[in-house]
């Protein structure tokens, strides 16, 4: 056998081993996976939450900490994948919901927060409007519906590897189940080929979207050039740029468009900024958003039966303004920064083919050595590896995604940081053989 050949053997056997100990101490949340198949489909309702053999069920969560359904303790390094930044059950969010529960929740009217959370919300990423929505996904179908009406034009140009909702994802090309919008897939931070595409298709180029850092295709940010000659292009052929900023806006004060400098036409945002609860807004330049203005006679229309409920609306004003505030945010990155250099500096002491992408609070690994700029390059790491990865940190009490994203919530201090990198050592020290030099 060849070198190659016994090491995917024995990677073989040490996954092999790591997911029998898995199953042998979850006993309670195999019972709840098998139970739940009889009316879910693979007992799953959310598809990034599966993973073989079955998905851990958490029972519980406080601050920084989750209890799985066997009782095992875990720090939270996923942040529900950037949407619980707050950390579970934080005391402002909670009262923020109190006090609307307090008042009634469903009013089928306009209430006397949601204008309030709406100028939080423009103010903060510098949006002259914003329009509110229960999700990041339908976030981004609106934006891309309107865009294409205000520019008159149809496609849609998108990237490899991008994800912009249950209905819109280019993982690996184009998800089946994809919205039915004219696209063109470019490769990320490729500037000549986009910039051929763009040209090629600008006659009917509605819009460019996407993500400044991709975010579940493996925290690759986009190069401040590759952003800068969007803009000028889109600009010049009449298209509009989309920034999805549902993962990313947390990145500093203003979103990650702030810290590179970039004024797209419309943003799109999600995840925490509702407080942990269902969220999602499209925003930007007046002239469009203002095309749902419903006093003019050709206004589009937007409906959502919980566009702007009562629960989301109070808890995002009581995160954005009370919690996570433009200090919060440059603290928690800045901490996110320095985590991510010292796991760096773990693999490169090992010599392992190991690396952590990503800008400030999130962060994913990689196993692979070499730089990674696009999920194409993220692709030629090791799957394998990446999988048993996962269950040792899982072993060590650490939660975070099966795909290996991470993220970093604010009740996270150095006690968790320190357990983290201890865990990603142990990993490269026991590991070692099964890492190629
Ligand atoms: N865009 C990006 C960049 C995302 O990461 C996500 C969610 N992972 C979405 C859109 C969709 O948001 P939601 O899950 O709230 O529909």
């Amino acid at each position: 056998m060849s070198e190659t050949a016994l090491r995917n053997t024995d990677i073989d056997a040490a996954l092999e081993e790591a997911k029998e100990a898995y199953v042998a101490s979850n006993p309670l949340s195999l019972a709840r996976y098998v139970e739940a198949t009889a009316v879910m489909p693979g007992g799953n309702t959310r598809t990034v939450l599966h993973y073989a053999p079955f998905p851990l069920a958490m029972a519980r969560a406080a601050g920084c900490r989750l209890w799985d359904a066997d009782g095992a303790e875990y720090v939270d390094f996923l942040g529900e994948y950037t949407a619980g930044i707050y950390g579970h059950s934080h005391p402002a969010i909670r009262a923020a919901l109190n006090r609307a529960l307090d008042g009634g929740i469903n009013y089928g009217a306009s209430n006397l927060t949601e204008a309030r959370f709406a100028r939080a919300v423009c103010e903060r990423f510098g949006l002259e409007r914003v329009r509110f929505t229960n999700s990041g996904t339908e976030a981004n179908l609106l934006a891309i519906s309107l865009a294409r009406i205000a520019t008159g034009r149809h496609k849609v140009l998108v990237f490899d590897g991008g994800y912009h909702g249950a209905v819109f994802g280019f993982a690996g090309g184009g998800s089946p189940i994809n919205a039915p919008f004219p696209y063109v897939v470019a490769p990320y931070n490729d500037l000549d080929a986009t910039r051929a595409l763009i040209e090629q298709h600008a006659d009917d180029l509605a819009l460019v979207i996407l993500e400044p850092m991709i975010g579940s295709g493996g925290c690759i940010p986009a190069t401040a050039d590759f952003l800068t000659m969007l803009r000028v292009e889109t600009t010049r052929v009449g298209a509009l740029l989309i920034l999805d900023e549902v993962m990313t806006s947390r990145l500093s004060p203003g979103g990650l468009q702030a810290v590179r400098g970039i004024k797209p036409d419309l943003t799109t945002l999600g995840k925490y900024i509702g407080g942990g609860m269902s969220f999602g807004a499209f925003g930007g330049r007046a002239d469009l958003i203002d095309r749902f203005d419903p006093r003019r006679a050709d206004a589009l229309p937007h409906a959502g039966t919980f566009n702007n409920n009562v629960l989301t609306m109070n808890a995002g004003l009581a995160g954005l303004t009370e919690i996570y505030t433009p200090k919060a945010a440059l603290a928690l990155n800045a901490r996110g920064d320095r985590l991510r250099d010292r796991l760096n500096a773990l693999c490169q002491a090992a010599d392992a083919p190991v690396q952590f992408t990503g800008l400030g609070s999130m962060l994913a690994v990689h196993m692979m050595r070499g730089p990674i700029r696009s999920p194409a390059d993220a692709a030629k790491g090791e799957p394998k590896l990446k999988e048993l990865f996962f269950f040792d940190m899982l072993s060590h009490g650490i939660w975070l995604a099966r795909r290996g994203m991470m993220t970093l919530c604010l009740p996270i201090g150095d006690a968790e940081c320190d357990k983290l990198a201890a865990a990603v050592d142990e990993f490269l020290a026991s590991r070692q053989s099964l890492l190629v030099r």
